[in-house]
């Protein structure tokens, strides 16, 4: 999972929502938090949470 800083523009739904998987960095803008961006199994309903509430379509979702 990653986030495009190009693309982010710190509404922070992502973080509100799933806070386990998504955090603000010092500017407001989205940071994925889990390890190396690998979603572990348990955090995955919480991520696609997160990557659907995006308005900027800035999160995108790897394998
Ligand atoms: S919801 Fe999208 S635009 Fe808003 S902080 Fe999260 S990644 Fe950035």
């Amino acid at each position: 999972m990653t986030v495009d800083a190009a693309l982010c523009t710190g509404h922070g739904r992502c973080y509100a929502l799933a806070p386990e998987v998504f955090a603000a960095d010092d500017f407001g803008h989205c940071e994925v938090v889990v390890d190396r961006g690998e979603v572990p199994l348990e955090l995955q309903d919480s991520a696609r949470v997160g990557f659907e509430s995006c308005p900027e379509h800035a999160i995108a979702i790897t394998d």
